[in-house]
């Protein structure tokens, strides 16, 4: 096939961009890049050949490993591995592209991005790996050839826009990447990247760990010597060369903790999360006895930008005995704690992990249960240790643990982790700390749902609880109306919302008093009440006195096991049965509005203001919640004819 020239996808090519005119100072990790895809490119072919030994059949004997050399004078530096290799098409797709999902959100969040820091920290987000290249070298060429496959692809850019594609030479499968490097220029972090102790110095901080050799060319000079070993006279000096291997290939999860420090982790966790920045939380794990297995866990510093995507990916990496089996395996990790990076290795599963097999099944799942316990104890220490950090926890990953919350399996441990907004605190609060403010009398912890925190501050439903003086919980995030369901009670104190059944509030007496004052008031104006609520039969199923209003005239509220307004949006929104019920509306017995409506009423009970004044009260309870009424134009006429 002849060569053939492409363009790099758009989003690729801004990309490359931003790496040509490179904002980043730490240039040095572009070779970190290159040995983190070799070796991944080294795991896939460790993993295809379980189950087709055929693909290695090239070169059996040569072992697993990549090689860099470097040649000063041509400013070429090579990373080289034996591993799964490109076919032509997958070199087209994957180094033109960027793979990833959610790639034009990105690219918009990048232009976005406001300092060089976040721009930087969204492209390690992204594992852009391969186009660091750009950050260094004018022109890179990549010979790669599929394992099982003949034939070899060689790739070529410059970085300009544009890639060619032509058929190659290669002996053996793998992938050779060769960069031509640009002048060095130490005041911008260009070192000279042909240097074998400068490479040692990167391949040692960043990819220590990588458990394949990743061998280094060195050149010695060495002039023949005769048998007493003095240099023999007119001989040419000759060039030796020879492979070391730069890292220890330990796996850092087998390590005992003591002995790594937290610059390993922190590159290691890099390494497998792709991301550029330190990890928040490092929590290590080690079961021994009949089920032995170690976990190395990682709370990222920052939410990634697609933890709310759909099908996300998540999942840790599963290893058996330091071979790498899956990439992100979901069974060792609830979806909730999809924000959670590492590292799972049991000598004990078997090397093929299918869904089939119960026992390696039943492994899984005690491994899962592990895992997420111990990051739930390692939040619930920094909790009481360092709230601020915990905090910083919270801001991030808040919303997924409120997730956890309706896991039936671990919502026991989660709940005290739980941190919310309320009406009378200025930070946020736990279920504990909320109980420990509880007034005398209080029997309830109080909350109030609805779709942001402005439209909950005012609602009419908080004025009796205001009044008294009783804390009431800000619940606006989308997921705290399935959480409620789950989170009917803490510590034996049940959750209430505001917003339904009937509320009487304070002592046993004052109860008492408020609900029977209410009871014969209600009775005194049965009429009414059962007029107004004929007038909106259509919307409501009842209009009663209400005990939580002090100021507004009226609110509408659920009945005790009714549906929330919020929670049935959101089961439409999921295209599910919601059973559309209606609610109450709620008229405060000492507002105004009442006497005028009894007036109306007494002089003729089929007025028809009474009709409108029905509609008027009914499209303000819906107003002060943030939603528009049935007829919005109606609505503004009737205001208006009012006003004339
Ligand atoms: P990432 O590694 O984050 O996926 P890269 O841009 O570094 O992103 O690489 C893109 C893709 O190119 C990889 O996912 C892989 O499929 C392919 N690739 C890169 N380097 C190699 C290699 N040495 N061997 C095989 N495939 C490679």
């Amino acid at each position: 096939m002849a060569v053939e020239a492409y363009e790099f996808k758009s989003e690729a090519q801004q990309l490359l961009d931003l790496m040509i005119h490179s904002i980043y100072s730490n240039k040095e990790i572009f070779l970190r890049e290159l040995i983190s895809n070799a070796s991944d490119a080294l795991d896939k072919l460790r993993f295809e050949r379980l189950t087709d030994d055929t693909l290695t059949a090239d070169d059996p004997d040569t072992p697993l490993g990549v090689r860099v050399w470097a040649d000063p004078e041509a400013r070429t530096l090579t990373v080289e591995d034996n591993g799964i290799g490109m076919s032509r098409d997958e070199a087209i797709r994957n180094l033109g592209t960027i793979a990833h999902s959610g790639t034009k959100e990105f690219v918009g969040k990048l232009k976005d991005a406001q300092s060089s820091e976040n721009a930087e920290h969204l492209i390690g987000q992204f594992g852009v790996g391969f186009y660091a290249s750009f950050m260094v070298a004018d022109e890179v060429t990549v010979v790669t050839r599929r394992a099982g496959e003949a034939t070899a692809t060689r790739w070529h850019s410059r970085g300009d826009g544009q890639f060619d594609v032509d058929t190659a030479e290669r002996a053996t499968r793998g992938t050779t990447v060769t960069l031509h490097l640009r002048p060095v220029d130490e005041d911008n972090g260009m070192g000279d990247y042909t240097k074998e102790w400068t490479l040692k110095g990167i391949i040692k901080k960043y990819n220590d760990f990588v458990t394949y050799p990743i061998e280094l060319r060195t050149e010695r000079t060495e002039v023949e010597r005769d048998d007493e070993g003095k240099p023999v006279e007119g001989a040419e000096p000759k060039t030796v060369v020879e492979w070391t291997v730069a890292n220890s290939q330990k796996a850092i999860w087998v390590r005992d903790p003591k002995d790594v420090t937290e610059d390993e982790y922190t590159e290691f966790y890099k390494h497998i999360a792709h991301d550029w920045e330190a990890p928040f939380e490092t929590i290590t794990l080690k079961a021994e006895g009949t089920f032995e297995y170690r976990a190395l866990l990682f709370i990222p510093a920052r939410a990634p930008f697609d933890l709310f995507y759909r099908d996300q990916k998540y999942g840790l990496q599963l290893y058996v005995n330091k071979v790498l089996i899956q990439e992100r395996n979901e069974d060792v990790v609830p979806d909730w704690m999809r924000f959670l990076r590492g590292v799972v290795d049991s000598p004990d599963l078997s090397l093929n992990v299918s869904r089939e097999m119960l026992q390696q099944d039943r492994r899984l799942k005690a491994i899962r249960k592990r895992v997420v316990r111990k990051v739930l104890d390692a939040l619930d220490t920094m909790l009481k240790d360092d709230r601020p950090r915990y905090l910083k926890f919270w801001e991030q990953f808040g919303k997924v643990m409120k997730e956890g919350g309706t896991d039936a399996d671990f919502k026991a441990k989660v709940e005290p982790l739980l941190m919310f907004t309320s009406s009378t605190q200025d930070e946020v609060t736990t279920l504990a700390e909320y109980i420990e403010r509880m007034q005398d009398g209080q029997d309830a912890i109080y909350y109030i749902t609805g779709e942001s925190e402005d439209a909950v501050k005012h609602s009419p439903h908080l004025e009796a609880f205001a009044a008294k003086n009783y804390e009431v919980l800000y619940l606006t995030d989308p997921i705290d109306e399935i959480l409620v369901g789950h989170l009917t009670e803490f510590n034996d104190i049940p959750l209430k919302s505001v917003g339904k059944g009937e509320v009487e509030l304070g002592t046993e007496d004052e109860k008492k008093a408020a609900e029977e004052a209410r009871e014969q008031k209600q009775a005194e104006h049965k009429d009414l009440l059962e007029k107004l609520g004929g007038l909106l039969s259509d919307h409501v199923k009842e209009v009663r006195f209400s005990s939580r209003l002090t100021t507004s005239a009226v609110c509408l509220v659920g009945g005790e096991h009714d549906l929330s307004p919020g929670l049935e949006k959101l089961l439409k929104q999921a295209n599910q049965a919601a059973p559309g019920s209606k609610r109450i509306l709620e008229v405060n017995p000492d507002h105004a509005v009442v006497t005028t409506l009894k007036g109306l009423f007494e002089a003729n009970a089929d007025d028809p203001k009474l009709g409108d004044y029905a509609q008027l009260l009914y499209g303000q309870a819906l107003i002060a919640e943030g939603t528009a009424p049935p007829e919005p134009a109606e609505f503004a006429r009737l205001i208006a004819n009012l006003m004339v």
